[in-house]
C-alpha cells in the first residue's frame, strides 16, 4: 500500500527527484529498526508521521531521523532477530545506495527528517555490506553536502579502514555485541563470532579514536540482547564497564529480548522492562559515577534486585551508618549519594569555597533533594529532623 500523506507531500512540496518506489517502500516498511537505537534514549524514541522517521535524542539535541536498513535480506541466522535468514514473514526489500541516499536528501530538503540512522542485513559478507552503507553515507556527504546528524551501523567482520571511513563520515558509530560473552553470543547469534567480527571491530573504531588526526570523530556505541539466554547482570555490567574503560565507548545500550515469531526463540518470555531500567541506572553509574562492578549488590544468582535503585540499595547498606559528610566529602563520596549527581555535586564543591555550608536551605538552594537526607551530615551533625524543609520529602 502507497502511504497517500507521503505521495502528497513528495508531490506537493518539492520536485520529486527519487522514484516514488524508493519512499513509497521506506515508509511502508515503517520503523524497521526499531530495536535498534539511533539516539540517547532509546525508551523515548518516537515515530512520527512518517512510519520511516523517528524522533530521538542526539549528542546535537533532539532530531526526526531516517532510520532503516539498506536491506532487510540477511543471511545470517540470529535467534531473536526479525531479519534472520529464512524467516518468510520478513518481506525483503533492498535498496542501492544511490536510492537511499537520494531518499534522504528528498526527505531532508522537505523538512522531514534531520539525520539519517543507517544499517543493513547482511548480503556477501560484513565487507560488502559495509561498502554499501559507505557508499550511501559518502553520496549523502558529498553529491547532497548534508553536513548534519549521521549514525551508521559497522557490520561485523568490518575491515580497519572500513571503521576508520565510516568515523570520519559519521557523528556515531555503533556495532552490537549482542551477547555479553562469547558463551552468550553463541546461542543467540551462532554465526556471529564475538572476538573476531565484533568486539575487533569495537577495537578498530577505540583506536581510531584515540589516534585520530581529524577535528572531529564519531562517538562509538553498542547494544546488547537483554533476557533471552540466561545472561546474567553481573555478566552485562562488567562487560559494560570493561567498554567504557578500555575502548572509551561512549554508550551501552541493553535491548530487552522480545520474541519473534518464527524464530527459534518464539517461545520464550519477553524479559522485564523493571531489569532493562535497572541495568541502565547500572550503566551510568559505571560511565559517570566512577562505580565498578564490585559496588553493586547483585543477588546469588548474578542479578541486581529489581526493585531498588541500585544506588539506593547501596546507600541503604553502606551510608545510613556512615553518612558522608556534604561540608568535608570530595566529589567521588559525594556522588555515592541519591539525589546527588554530577551537577548538584559539583555545586557543593563550589559553594564551599565561598561560604561555609551551616543549614539546610543552603543545601536545598544547591539542588539536594529530601531522598539524599538521611544519607548525609552537614558539618557532623544529622539532619532528619528538618525535613520539613524539603516541600517533596519523601518518606
Ligand atoms: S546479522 Fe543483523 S540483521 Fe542479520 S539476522 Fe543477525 S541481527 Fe538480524
Amino acid at each position: 500500500m502507497i502511504c497517500i500523506r507521503t505521495k502528497v507531500l513528495y508531490n506537493e512540496c518539492m520536485n520529486v527527484h527519487v522514484k516514488p518506489d524508493t519512499l513509497t517502500q521506506l515508509n511502508r516498511l515503517g520503523n524497521i529498526t526499531q530495536h535498534e537505537p539511533a539516539g540517547d534514549h532509546p525508551q523515548r524514541e518516537t515515530p512520527s508521521l512518517l512510519n520511516c522517521v523517528s524522533h530521538v535524542t542526539t549528542p546535537q539535541g533532539k532530531k526526526a531521523v531516517l532510520k532503516t536498513m539498506l536491506t532487510t535480506a540477511c543471511e545470517r541466522n540470529c535467534h531473536y532477530c526479525v531479519f534472520r535468514a529464512g524467516r518468510s514473514k520478513t518481506e525483503r526489500v533492498s535498496f542501492t545506495p544511490d536510492e537511499m541516499a537520494k531518499a534522504f536528501n528528498t526527505l531532508e530538503q522537505a523538512g522531514q527528517v534531520d539525520g539519517a540512522f543507517l544499517s543493513s542485513g547482511i548480503i556477501k559478507g560484513g565487507v560488502t555490506t559495509q561498502d554499501k552503507i559507505l557508499d550511501t553515507a559518502e553520496i549523502i556527504r558529498k553529491k547532497y553536502d548534508y553536513q548534519g546528524y549521521l549514525h551508521l551501523k559497522l557490520m561485523p567482520g568490518a575491515e580497519y579502514d572500513q571503521v576508520h571511513r565510516a568515523m570520519q563520515l559519521a557523528d556515531r558509530v555503533s556495532i552490537n555485541l549482542e551477547g555479553p560473552t562469547e558463551e552468550r553470543l553463541n546461542l543467540l547469534a551462532p554465526k556471529k563470532d564475538f572476538m573476531k567480527e565484533l568486539l575487533e571491530v569495537l577495537r578498530f573504531a577505540a583506536h581510531i579514536r584515540q589516534n585520530h588526526q581529524e577535528k572531529t570523530i564519531a562517538s562509538i556505541t553498542t547494544q546488547f540482547v537483554v533476557g533471552a539466554v540466561g545472561d546474567t547482570d553481573l555478566e552485562v555490567l562488567s562487560v559494560s564497564e570493561r567498554l567504557y574503560k578500555e575502548l572509551r565507548l561512549s554508550r551501552a545500550y541493553y535491548m530487552g529480548f522480545n520474541p519473534v515469531e518464527q524464530t527459534p526463540f518464539e517461545n520464550l518470555p519477553s524479559s522485564n522492562d523493571r531489569r532493562i531500567l535497572r541495568l541502565y541506572q547500572s550503566s551510568f553509574l559505571l560511565r559517570d559515577y566512577g562505580w565498578t562492578v564490585e559496588d553493586f549488590l547483585f543477588s546469588q544468582d548474578g542479578n541486581l534486585p529489581m526493585d531498588h535503585d541500585p544506588k539506593i540499595l547501596w546507600a541503604n547498606t553502606y551510608l545510613r551508618e556512615n553518612p558522608v559528610d556534604v561540608v568535608r566529602a570530595d566529589r567521588e563520596h559525594l556522588l555515592r549519594v541519591p539525589g546527588i549527581g554530577r551537577k548538584t555535586a559539583d555545586a557543593i564543591l563550589r559553594a564551599r569555597k565561598q561560604v561555609h555550608l551551616t543549614d539546610l536551605a543552603q543545601l536545598q538552594k544547591l539542588g539536594v533533594p529530601a531522598r539524599a537526607v538521611p544519607y548525609i551530615l552537614l558539618d557532623g551533625k544529622k539532619l532528619l529532623v528538618q525535613l520539613s524543609l524539603f516541600p517533596s520529602h519523601e518518606a
